[in-house]
């Protein structure tokens, strides 16, 4: 199907609970256009992952609804809901296989958009094929240096193996790859959970701009953000409190 062909989000009156009548989310309503980048913070228990499970179905509804691009998700099937949003965990899962394998599992895409969602996740520095010329440095399993020199170039072939739960890459670059992932789906919806401690700020400071920039401009993004410095430039700050909406306003009014 064609769904989404936008990000435009409506929340509407959403309650969430896990134990029946025991409401975790109490009733949540927000409009959120097309591309929007929002930063989702709280404390612990305000119910972040709690959102973010609900628009993917891993909890339904008990009431109201989330509408995406115009359609309600609860008439969506679950098959084609997750495979059109993406939901990036603090610590993402990637298969034992190629990079190619894991950012397309079922080889629906041609190498070319492969090639440029590394190049948008800031994976590899040159968009397109890759040459020994072009080639930054070479995947070397296990060794893999986190320098910003170095993560230009993690993967120079598409066929790079990528080992049993992602061990040969960091935390971050995982992320990273994740996030390619989406990219290559072209995810109108995207929920990251951001990484937190174990990142180092070239990392981090990559996914930020992975984020921000144009290469996500076609996707609406909710990142839970347990670091103040990542939401400053968001467009808008949904700050939870206790299941409801504590306040929904760009950063520079909060
Ligand atoms: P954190 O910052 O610690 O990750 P959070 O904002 O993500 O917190 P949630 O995990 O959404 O918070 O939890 C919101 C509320 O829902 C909490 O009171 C929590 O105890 C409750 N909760 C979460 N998961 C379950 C579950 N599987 N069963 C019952 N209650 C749950
Ligand atoms: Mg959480």
């Amino acid at each position: 199907s064609n769904w989404p062909r936008t990000g435009d989000l409506e929340i509407e009156d959403l309650v969430v609970e896990y134990v029946p009548n025991v409401p975790v989310l109490h009733g949540l309503s927000m409009s959120i256009k097309h591309g929007e980048k929002i930063g989702v913070v709280g404390r612990t228990g305000a119910g972040k992952s709690t959102l973010s499970l609900a628009f993917l179905r891993f909890i339904e509804a008990a009431k109201g609804r989330i509408v995406l691009d115009g359609v309600d998700i609860s008439k969506i099937g679950l098959e084609d809901l997750r495979r059109n949003v993406t939901i990036i965990p603090q610590d993402p899962v990637l298969f034992n296989g190629t990079i190619r394998f894991n950012l397309d599992p079922f080889s629906e895409y041609p190498d070319e958009i492969v090639w440029d969602a590394l190049h948008r996740a800031h994976l590899v520095r040159e968009r397109g094929s890759q040459t020994a010329s072009t080639a930054i440095s070479v995947f070397e399993g296990n060794a893999i240096d986190s320098s910003l020199e170095r993560m230009s170039g993690i993967f120079t072939s598409l066929e790079a193996e990528i080992k049993e739960n992602g061990q040969n890459l960091s935390l971050g670059q995982r992320q990273l790859v994740a996030l390619a992932r989406a990219l290559v789906r072209r995810s109108r919806l995207i929920i990251m959970d951001e990484a937190t401690a174990s990142v180092d700020f070239d990392t981090d400071d990559r996914i930020q701009r992975t984020i921000r920039g144009s290469e996500f401009a076609d996707s609406t993004l909710f990142c839970i953000a347990h670091r103040l410095r990542t939401i400053i430039d968001y467009d808008r700050v949904l700050v939870l409190d206790k299941g409801k909406v504590a306040e929904f306003d760009t950063p520079a009014n909060l």
